[in-house]
């Protein structure tokens, strides 16, 4: 059978850009191997789907080439997104820092892109297999279900974060299959498992902190895990460790700490007491047992009261892995930016092939920025096959 377009991968990303394609009066087939299309999307934020960030903008994102995002971002917005959503009635709020999630269900959000897709008369299969994509003169996509042909094809097929749910690494195979560069791939917006440390007796305590790799900082919580650490600022940073490479960490980020122990100078309260008063019990006896001499503050010296606070100003940690895919909500890296036209998302090297969402080398952080990216670099493909 023949298609202006096949687009493969029902998630996010390749549902829009079908509904744009239909839109525009292309004849165009999703072709998805789940049972169901954009399971994903079901379970994204905690089910009820952060669909974007109203504050987005270039500097969200990480990608070998950061510039490559902006006209894809540029032509479809978040306000763009969130005019759809209002008008699929669909009730939302911010929960913080331009993050919107659907009042009720992540299905929402999927119950509307299948509505467009419908509208814009996409066909979509799912439980179907792509055995083999090959090109002469058209694209031809061998599954269980048939051949297909197209003058298009699209790989939306997204990372390899959650397999569970039926991520595969078919976008980078269809990459080098035809000769397109990959930047690594690796999990992120993923907990980090301490290299040396063992604080597993800490694991469920959150405190607030400002947790900096290099020149990128995130001030949010931090949570004690049995084997690392995760929580929001932890998972945010993770877009930009590099393995071995130490990450600071800022406890007590709003307190001037040593004019806090000079002050109290006089008391006879031990350190892990006096720490108590700041930070969870648990967590201030632990880190004094490790790192410092639990003696009354009043028998600390200056040089150990500065050491002190440095140390908390400034703990340093190594991590030896991430806890990877299973628990990643993305994958970092991807098909490489200079393969692509960051205007219509095209391979240079092969006209006809596109590569949208999360497959491309473009990572959003936490916060719904991954969304608005696979909205726009598919309403980018979506305008232009
Ligand atoms: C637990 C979790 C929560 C998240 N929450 C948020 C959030 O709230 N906000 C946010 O912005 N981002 C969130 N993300 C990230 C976001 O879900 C992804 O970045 C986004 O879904 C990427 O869209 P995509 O269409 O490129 O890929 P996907 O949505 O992953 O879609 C890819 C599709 O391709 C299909 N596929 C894969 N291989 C094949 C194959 N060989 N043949 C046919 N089909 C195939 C898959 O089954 C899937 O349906 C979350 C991720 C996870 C894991």
């Amino acid at each position: 059978m023949r298609f202006d377009a096949i687009i493969i991968g029902a998630g996010a990303a390749g549902l829009f850009c079908a509904r744009q394609a239909g839109r525009r009066g292309r004849k165009v087939l999703i072709l998805e191997h789940n049972a169901q299309p954009g399971r994903k999307i079901l379970i994204s934020g905690g089910g009820r789907c952060n669909f974007t960030n109203l504050q987005t903008g270039p500097e969200n994102f990480v990608s070998k080439n950061p510039h490559f995002c902006k006209s894809a971002l540029s032509r479809f917005t978040p306000a763009d997104f969130l005019e759809l959503v209002r008008s699929h009635r669909i009730e939302y709020y911010e929960k913080k820092l331009g993050q919107l999630f659907c009042r009720e269900s992540a299905r929402q959000i999927l119950e509307m892109l299948l509505t467009e897709c419908a509208r814009a008369k996409a066909e979509l299969r799912t439980g179907c297999t792509v055995k083999n994509v090959s090109r002469r003169e058209l694209f031809e996509v061998e599954t269980n279900e048939g051949v297909f042909f197209a003058e298009k094809l699209v790989i939306a097929t997204g990372g390899l974060s959650f397999p569970k749910i039926g991520a595969t690494d078919f976008g980078y195979r269809i990459a080098r299959q035809f000769g397109l560069k990959i930047v690594a791939p690796r999990p992120s917006l993923v907990p980090l498992v301490f290299s040396v440390e063992d604080f597993g007796r800490l694991a469920g305590i959150a405190v607030e902190a400002l947790v900096s790799a290099g020149k990128h900082s995130f001030r949010e919580n931090i949570l004690f895990t049995h084997r690392g650490l995760s929580g929001p600022a932890i998972l945010q940073i993770s877009n930009y460790w590099q393995k071995d490479e130490e990450i600071s960490i800022r406890l007590l980020p709003d307190r001037d700490l040593a004019a806090l122990l000079e002050a109290n100078r006089d008391s006879k309260q031990k350190l892990d007491n006096f720490l108590g008063r700041l930070l969870p019990q648990r967590l201030a006896e632990t880190l004094t047992a490790k790192m410092f001499s639990n003696k009354p503050l009043n028998r600390m010296n200056s040089r150990e009261i500065g050491e002190t606070a440095e140390r908390l100003r400034d703990w340093r940690v190594r991590f030896r892995e991430t806890e990877g895919y299973h628990k990643a909500e993305v994958t970092l890296g991807g098909v490489d930016t200079d393969e692509l036209s960051s205007r219509t998302m095209e391979s240079k090297k092969v006209p006809g092939l596109y590569f949208i969402g999360e497959a491309v080398d473009v990572t959003g952080w936490l916060g719904g920025y991954n969304f608005q990216w696979a909205w726009s670099s598919a309403f980018a493909a979506g305008e232009a096959i």
